[in-house]
């Protein structure tokens, strides 16, 4: 959908290409009988809430994006009420389907999976339904682990402890909120690693966390790629998509990773500027990584032919022989017109510029174990590159 149309849709105006936009205003609370559901907090989404005659609900959920790019969508809120009250809470996906198996937490922190027996959903996704039995006490739901401010906070922390690393304000989003940067002193060569531009995909966040560690890590090797390469790393580009509950946009309702070109948010273009400051002193970027997270664990990179020596197919093969048990895809996909980082960083500085997808359900000790692999064998095989 091009801007002008999205910005008709926003007013209001019913155009065809409107289809699935403009998403209504999700609604913050909803009450039936002694039960209510409110979406109160950082990442919180409803939807649209029904409250049915039988005591159950019906959220319906919209996808923030016409096919073929999404059409998942992202559901987070809590539900009160009595010991022994049973809820039932059907999610209808308007346009979309059930991409999420329900997590459920106590705090807010600790989540774990709903368990097969409460959730009904049926092969094409369109619906599901989830079955509660109240304790009396306060119950999170959504679509996956919430990762907010205070999981960032904690990090930029731990990062900015780390003596080679200075933490800092890179800008800020289009609502004001803060988008950090963790960087290391100056080198002729740099890496640039970004996270959650898409803020429902938190597996991805589990992945760039430890793989930030691993490379960030007390070892000689992790040391000697520290002295040759200054690293750049932003955990948080979409702060206003994730405190906002969105699936894929930002508050403009702008898809981040497809504004790299164009540069029209102030995410992406707070990211630019380092990249840009760093070239104006001279700096080469060698790198960059882009953590996100699909239905499998995969890396988007560009086709081997394209790309000799092939970085991502000497990183990866490495990589693989090391993770037999953790089965993971390397789509070396042609480049398309598709202004996201990788093709933006690959067609303007032609270097690896890799998209790595971690699976949505995949068991996040796993995801943790093989990012370590990743940062180790990254690390292997730039260090083993010619220096430009
Ligand atoms: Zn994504």
């Amino acid at each position: 959908m091009n801007r002008l149309i999205l910005a008709l849709c926003l007013c209001g105006l019913l155009l065809p290409g409107c289809a699935t936009q403009p998403w209504p205003q999700p609604d913050s609370h909803c009450r039936s009988g002694g039960v209510l559901l409110d979406a109160h907090f950082d990442g919180g989404n409803l939807g649209k809430c029904t409250p049915l005659q039988d005591g159950a609900f019906r959220l319906t959920l919209f996808p923030e994006d016409a096919p073929p790019i999404n059409r998942s969508t992202w559901y987070a809120f809590r539900v009160s009420g009595r010991a022994g009250d049973e809820v039932a809470i059907r999610m209808e996906h308007e346009h979309g389907y059930a991409r999420y198996w329900p997590k459920v937490s106590r705090d807010g922190q600790t989540w774990e999976r709903l368990g097969e027996d409460q959730v009904s959903r049926p092969e094409e996704k369109e619906w599901m339904e989830i079955r509660l039995s109240l304790d009396g006490y306060r119950l999170w739901v959504a679509g996956q682990e919430i990762i907010g401010e205070r999981f960032y906070d904690e990090w930029l922390a731990e990062l900015a402890a780390h003596e080679e690393v200075t933490a800092r304000l890179l800008g800020k989003s289009v609502e004001g909120r803060p988008i950090y940067l963790a960087e290391t002193a100056e080198r002729p060569e740099f890496v640039l690693f970004i996270g959650r531009q898409h803020p429902a995909e938190v597996t991805g966040v589990f992945g760039m966390r430890t793989f930030t560690d691993t490379v960030f890590g007390d070892t000689e090797l992790a040391r000697a790629f520290r002295e040759r390469f200054q690293l750049g790393v932003v955990p948080l580009v979409n702060p206003d998509g994730v405190a906002g509950g969105h699936w894929r946009h930002n508050v403009n309702g702008v898809d981040v990773n497809r504004d790299w070109g164009p540069f029209t948010q102030p995410e992406s273009g707070a990211v630019m500027r380092w990249v840009e400051q760093q070239e104006a002193r001279g700096g080469s970027l060698r790198l960059m990584l882009d953590f996100h997270s699909t239905w499998e664990d995969l890396f988007y990179t560009q086709p081997v032919s394209e790309n000799p020596p092939d970085y991502a197919s000497v990183w990866l093969g490495a990589a693989a022989v090391r993770l037999p048990g953790f089965p993971f895809k390397h789509a070396a996909n042609p480049v398309s017109e598709q202004p996201n980082a990788k093709n933006y960083f690959y067609t303007s500085r032609g270097i690896p510029a890799i998209t790595y997808e971690v699976g949505d359900e995949t068991a996040r000790d796993a995801v943790r174990a093989a990012a370590v692999v990743f940062a180790e064998e990254m690390m292997r095989t730039l260090l083993e590159t010619p220096r430009p």
